[in-house]
């Protein structure tokens, strides 16, 4: 089974939080082909653990990514 996945950014939604601690952002899992259709039609993509949210950058190898998507990410290499 070739599931090709790449982990990438969510857009933050800016909230004025009243201060400026760095927030660490999760990345998401997100299949490679709806990157591209992402990337092609501008259509928002779902993550692994059902995020939606148009696609923005990649992640930077390290980055934290979010632990619903690695559980699912898991359990699909399992198969
Ligand atoms: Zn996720």
């Amino acid at each position: 089974m070739s599931t090709s996945t790449q982990t990438i950014e969510r857009p933050e939604i800016r909230e004025d939080l009243g201060n400026d601690q760095d927030v660490p952002k999760f990345f998401h899992y997100v299949k490679k082909d709806q990157i591209v259709d992402s990337a092609v039609s501008g259509k928002m993509v779902v993550a692994l653990c059902g995020e939606t949210f148009p696609v923005t950058k990649q992640a930077k190898p390290g980055s934290p990514v979010c632990p619903d998507c690695e559980r699912v990410y898991r359990g699909l290499r399992k198969k």
